[in-house]
């Protein structure tokens, strides 16, 4: 008999709640929000709707926020701002040469190796940073008929051992619309490692459900999970459980993170992430500096800053709870390490 490892028997029961529906119930009015939050005060502070990136932010996110604090770095990550409508040179809608890569329906190839699938453009929350608020995504999903340009793509592509689901979330796509993609890629022997790239574990836990993880935990693939949190308090119990039922499935988990100003540009809340983080079984991968993206230049951290933060995290963590401070850009053969 095989001894259930430590990981498999603290994992938790899938949750009852239905993660659609929960999906539905978020808050997408930021009067509710600041209501919520006992912030009415602020409301005449408020851009006006955006229609193309409109607030949006699951509801048990919302409950890890402080009450009545207009500084809660998980409120800062959401809530729409006056700043986001200056235009600040250098600030552009395609930060990262995204057009420049894309080779196929939803596929950029920018590294070697690794293809990354856009894979479907919903997020279940609308972080005010992300290059996403530009992205056609109309276009460029590739999910879309079966996955069969991407698919197509890759066979083509025999130096492609590694294929990453990205977005928008991945695991915004139905579990039945995941498995249709597992089947095609037992057609692709060249691939050996599926990655996915989400937020949904951090922001929807009750996503990585009984149905998803046995689909994943049965695909005959190497398996690595990249989360997105930016700061410690982002991580509660139920996060905690979803991120043990990923493992559960052998898949790596791992963590990146964009260095945000007023969220997380602090060496003593970097430390308190990275530690949180591995208290959930999660090993700190990236820290981005910002996409220069148009809306978003109010967050931006200079790379001086970004060092000295990275320096401070260096002297006071073990080595593997220090991410790699990088920076994306356009053309480059990786992302570049600062
Ligand atoms: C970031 C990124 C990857 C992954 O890079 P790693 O350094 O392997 O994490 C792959 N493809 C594209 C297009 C990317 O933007
Ligand atoms: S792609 Fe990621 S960072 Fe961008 S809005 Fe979606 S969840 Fe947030």
């Amino acid at each position: 008999m095989i001894t259930a490892s430590p990981a498999a028997r603290i994992t938790p029961d899938a949750p009852a709640a239905d993660w659609r529906q929960l999906w539905r119930e978020a808050v997408t009015d930021a009067g509710e929000l600041l209501d919520l939050l006992g912030l009415q005060h602020l409301a005449g502070q408020l851009p006006p709707a955006d229609a193309g990136f409109q607030l949006r932010v699951p509801r048990g996110f919302v409950a890890r926020m402080r009450h009545g604090d207009p500084r809660d770095p998980l409120l800062l990550q959401v809530l729409p701002q006056l700043v986001e409508l200056d235009e600040v040179p250098g600030f552009v809608t395609d930060a990262v040469g995204d057009m420049a890569a894309r080779e196929a329906r939803g596929v950029l190839h920018k590294y070697h190796g690794r293809a990354l699938l856009i894979a479907s453009g919903s997020c279940a929350i609308n972080c005010r940073y992300c290059f996403r608020r530009h992205f056609p995504y109309g276009e460029e999903m590739a999910a879309a008929g079966q996955w069969k340009q991407a698919l197509e793509h890759l066979r083509q592509d025999p130096s492609i051992s590694e294929l990453i689901l990205s977005g928008g979330d991945p695991l915004a796509l139905a579990t039945t619309k995941l498995e249709e993609l597992g089947r095609g890629l037992a057609e692709l022997p060249q691939v050996i490692r599926l990655r996915i790239h989400s937020r949904l574990p951090v922001v929807l836990p009750e996503r990585i459900d009984a149905a998803f993880t046995g689909w994943l935990g049965a695909l005959p693939l190497q398996k690595v999970v990249v989360l997105h949190a930016n700061h410690a308090n982002e991580l509660d119990a139920s996060v905690d459980a979803a991120c043990a039922r990923l493992r559960a499935t052998g898949a790596t988990v791992l963590n990146q993170s964009v260095l945000l100003r007023g969220v997380n540009d602090d060496a003593d809340a970097l430390a308190e992430l990275s530690e949180r983080l591995f208290a959930a079984g999660v090993l700190p991968y990236y820290l981005h500096q910002l996409d220069r993206v148009q809306g978003a230049a109010h967050f931006e951290v200079d790379d001086h800053r970004a060092l000295v933060l990275v320096e401070a995290l260096r002297t006071h963590l073990p080595g593997y709870l220090v991410p790699r401070l990088v920076r994306e850009v356009g053309g480059d053969a990786s992302k570049r390490p600062l």
